[in-house]
């Protein structure tokens, strides 16, 4: 007869073998991007190799399937149980691609980040296109292994982000997001209420940067004796586990830039430490899911920090470290500075408005290039078309335009949807939330805690315990409903725009 606790217990043991080998792999990618030396590059790319075989043999090698069988059969507790699970979908995702085709698309994948970095930079669509079509086939092949019968290979891809959300959901949700926002956006930007905000660029000098952003991080809740805060390229979190959770940004003559994007990563941050400890190093050790983890971060900097009631009590300390650059700038001007709304090319300097409707155009092409056979020749001229009707602006070449993005370089199809899908998420939490506490009152006398401890008791300590689908109807007593998000922010820029005149 069978020990009881014996295929769960052998389990346990790979599972820690797999989360330290993942816990190196994720030290090393945050190591590359901020302090490894320039020619560490090649050498340091062996040992990530190793370790990533090491994880995926640990995930999949001989007996592991043998081994998740015996454990269904095990009764466990809900946590263990839960662990199965996802180790078991781990294990589908990885073992059901012949190795030498996952390694073929690795290989590519190494190479197309390069050439993407290259041909953008050279604003040349037509060289980057093969190496597209090839990524394309590849993700295409391999939805197709996971699909169960009759799902549709776009499908696939977006389930691996966002479990819940296919295309029946995303059309609704994005056509909503048509219907209602494109037009909105224009009327906003032609009413002619477009604030000042020359002052927030000029001479804001990178030490005092510094020192307002750790002061910030620290302000809405992040942890530093569990934390660090470094400097990078591109801004991230990554987390090793639930002590150790490691924001970037990076500092430019802009102070909005780096101040807005230190919020966003603490928001990453505070829900990677708010995991419960039984969870942190098991597979349901992080974020719910890309959304969630999304809607977290746009919470904090927009929901929060764009809002006139987050500044009441931290606008003098802001002052007090730029006296002369904002010294004659009201809180009243800074607050409609920082929501300034234009049309604008670049996703990732988009403000809170127009933000989605650049979700929509990525959204709308990934569908037609996988369920439509799209010819990716026909990218640029779509993606310039699409621009032009939602947001009323043409890129000029490939590099404000459809080049812009590293995710279709990375093979990332599917991924795009969870950015539009947080902000969404963070709109309807804000209404459930307002409902038990008075989010303005707190931001005015800067009691920051109760609305953090909200978050962490519904959303953060679950980690992947449950989808985010589920986390929101508890949290909310309701589906998942966008027009929670269509209503702040025709609420919220309707009345910016009144204030105005
Ligand atoms: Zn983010």
């Amino acid at each position: 007869m069978q020990n009881a606790d014996s295929a769960y217990e052998a389990l346990s043991a790979r599972l820690e073998r797999a989360m330290a080998a993942q816990t190196a792999l994720t030290l090393f990618e945050w190591d590359n991007e901020t302090l490894a030396p320039r020619q560490a590059g090649e050498l340091t790319a062996r040992v990530q190799g190793a370790l990533s075989t090491a994880y995926q043999e640990a995930m999949t090698g001989e007996g592991m399937k043998e081994l998740l069988d015996a454990c269904r059969k095990e009764k466990l507790d809900e946590i263990p149980a839960a662990i199965v699970r996802e180790a078991a979908d781990e294990y589908e995702r990885l073992a059901c691609i012949p190795p030498e085709e996952y390694r073929a698309f690795q290989e590519l994948v190494a190479k197309s980040t390069r050439v993407w970095a290259q041909v953008k930079q050279e604003q040349d669509f037509e060289q980057f296109a093969p190496t597209l079509e090839k990524i394309i086939d590849f993700q295409k092949r391999f939805a197709g292994y996971r699909a169960k019968p009759g799902q549709k290979l776009y499908d696939v891809m977006l389930d691996e982000y966002e479990k819940g959300f296919d295309m029946e959901a995303l059309d609704g949700f994005f056509g909503l997001l048509r219907d209602e926002l494109v037009p909105f956006f224009k009327e906003v930007t032609r009413s002619g209420c477009q604030p000042e905000n020359g002052f927030l660029r000029g001479d804001y000098p990178e030490e005092k940067q510094q020192e307002l952003v750790e002061y910030m991080a620290e302000y809405v809740g992040f942890d530093f004796e569990r934390g660090v805060l470094a400097v990078s390229a591109h801004p991230f979190t990554t987390n090793l586990h639930n002590r150790d959770v490691r924001l970037t940004t990076h500092y430019s003559d802009r102070v909005d830039s780096s101040l807005f994007s230190v919020i966003h990563e603490a928001g990453h941050g505070i829900y990677e430490q708010g995991i419960d400890d039984e969870l942190t190093q098991t597979l349901l050790g992080q974020g719910a899911s890309m959304g969630m983890h999304e809607s977290q971060s746009r919470f904090f900097e927009n929901i929060l920090g764009r809002s006139a009631a987050f500044w009441v009590p931290v606008y003098p300390k802001l002052q007090e470290l730029f006296p002369q650059q904002l010294s004659g700038v009201s809180r009243e001007e800074f607050v409609r500075a920082v929501n300034r709304v234009e049309p604008g090319l670049i996703r990732t300097e988009a403000d809170e408005l127009s933000y989605s409707l650049h979700v929509l155009v990525r959204y709308e092409l990934e569908k037609q290039l996988i369920e439509e056979n799209l010819e990716v020749s026909r990218l640029p001229q779509l993606w310039a078309d699409k621009y032009e009707e939602y947001l009323g602006v043409r890129p000029a070449n490939a590099a404000e335009g459809v080049l812009q993005d590293i995710h279709w370089a990375q093979g990332s199809f599917g991924y795009f949807p969870s950015y539009a899908l947080g902000s969404a998420f963070g709109a309807q939490m804000l209404h459930g939330m307002r409902s038990e506490l008075d989010i303005d009152a707190l931001l005015e006398a800067g009691d920051l805690s109760p609305i953090r401890e909200y978050l962490r008791s519904h959303i953060h300590r679950w980690g992947k315990r449950k989808t985010s689908r589920e986390l929101l109807r508890e949290m909310t007593g309701e589906d998942f409903n966008p027009s929670y998000y269509v209503e702040y922010l025709k609420e919220k820029y309707g009345s910016l725009c009144r204030t105005r005149s």
